[in-house]
């Protein structure tokens, strides 16, 4: 039997609706932008595994990093110890993440940073009698599927069966060029109304929402705001985060920066699972306290796992390397072109690009996870690329090392699958 065969026993798969869906593609190897399933079909990863491999699978660099690790430090507990891997790390960190950012806190994956970010922004004003009990955030936007997390989150296919259970959530419209004053007007009328904790936000684009891209000013005048009123302004970082919208971060296009922001996904390069919910000094001292309950007791087993953070360390010094710069210049460009070649047909809209981020919608509606978008995935899936639509939104976010001849084949088949729509 094969892996996909055998999956089938006993497996039950993440975002999947077993009765309906097709098996597994059973996946042997993977190196650069490519990977290769159990019958020796190759596909290009066009998305970089859920914006993850970006230095493309198999790096050896980060492969070494990770061996020479596991021989030296393979993990112990990090309440009461340290180890050089988390320590360098924080220190990388400091390089390139916005100056106010000054403490590291570490958990296991996206979700559980978020879920972080949340419990020390309500903490926070806890810790000084202030209670608060209500986030704001935006509409469609995603933060991961943990309770607090999915609070955050606005997007309904995910949240249905657990409405009832979820955290005081406010939500406001993204700001685009000419809504900005609108929108303000809305958070505006949140803050006055409610006793509001922490406002969290995708800095620029909404990723799960269909790479909805909205305007650095107008973010730059909500977080302004919430700042003015001690709402602590958590960025999620966790799609855009590590070179993907052409700075190392979204927040780097803003002037007032986050007071927390979280890091995953590309973090660790695809190689571990690792997280880091990361804030101001100001915040950290807002735990300090004669009162041991004061601090913040939240754990994960597996916090700052030392190979987790070897991988980040070696990725962080490749986002820096020149080659990588180059390849970034490059994937723009080349997105660019297509972008305007994309223009032409009359099947698609809001072509938009921004970094490594290429992405339209279809001018037939639909839905998130119906036929007619399965239909799709399996078409660019049959060509060898790997793409996943939302909705009726296809994006495009390479890997930096892919070649120039696999993203014109990306491209391609794109233009192949929209002709025979
Ligand atoms: C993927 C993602 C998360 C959740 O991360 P997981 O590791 O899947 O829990 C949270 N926020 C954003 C913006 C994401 O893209």
């Amino acid at each position: 039997m094969n892996l996909s065969k055998r999956d089938s026993k006993h497996i039950w798969h993440p975002l999947t609706q077993h009765k309906t869906a097709a098996p597994p593609i059973g996946i042997v190897k993977a190196k650069g932008a490519l990977f290769w399933d159990e019958d020796g079909k190759e596909y290009i990863d066009a998305i970089a595994s859920w914006y993850t491999c970006m230095y493309g699978h198999g790096h050896p660099e980060i492969i070494k990093a990770v061996q020479q690790q596991m021989e030296q430090l393979d993990f112990v507990m990090f309440s009461g110890f340290t180890h050089k891997p988390a320590v360098q790390l924080s220190e990388k960190l400091m390089e390139i993440l916005p100056a106010n950012q000054q403490k590291i806190f570490f958990n296991d994956n996206g979700s559980t940073a978020v879920e972080a970010a949340i419990k020390m922004s309500l903490q926070y004003h806890h810790n000084k009698a202030d209670k608060r009990d209500t986030l704001i955030a935006f509409e469609d936007g995603f933060h991961g599927d943990t309770f607090g997390a999915m609070s955050a989150s606005g997007i309904s296919s995910y949240n249905g069966p657990f409405e009832d259970f979820l955290l005081n959530v406010k939500r406001i419209p993204t700001p685009q060029e000419d809504t900005i004053d609108e929108v303000l007007e809305q958070l505006e009328a949140i803050l006055s109304e409610n006793k509001c904790a922490a406002f969290i936000f995708e800095p620029l684009v909404q990723g799960a929402a269909g790479m909805k891209f909205h305007s650095a000013k107008g973010l730059d005048r909500l977080i302004k705001k919430c700042q003015e009123n001690d709402v602590l302004c958590i960025a999620d970082e966790i799609m855009t985060g590590f070179g993907k919208t052409g700075r190392n971060f979204a927040s780097d296009f803003l002037e007032c920066k986050p007071d927390i922001m979280c890091l995953s996904k590309a973090l660790t390069a695809g190689m571990f699972p690792l997280s880091i919910t990361s804030c101001t000094q100001r915040i950290f001292d807002g735990f300090l306290s004669e009162e041991p309950s004061k601090g913040f007791f939240h754990a994960h087993t597996y916090s700052a796992h030392p190979l987790g953070c070897a991988a980040a360390i070696a990725g962080i010094d490749l986002l820096g390397s020149l080659a990588m710069q180059q390849h970034k210049k490059r994937i723009e460009l080349a997105h660019e072109e297509f972008a305007d070649r994309l223009k032409e047909n009359s099947k698609v809209k809001n072509i938009r690009t921004k970094g490594l981020i290429l992405a339209f919608e279809l001018t037939k509606e639909m839905e998130r996870y119906g036929t007619s978008r399965s239909a799709l995935y399996d078409h660019f899936m049959k060509q060898g690329v790997c793409l996943r639509p939302l909705g009726n939104t296809i994006y495009v976010l390479p890997p930096f090392v892919i070649t120039d001849d696999q993203l014109q084949k990306i491209y391609n088949s794109i233009e192949h699958t929209l002709a025979k729509l």
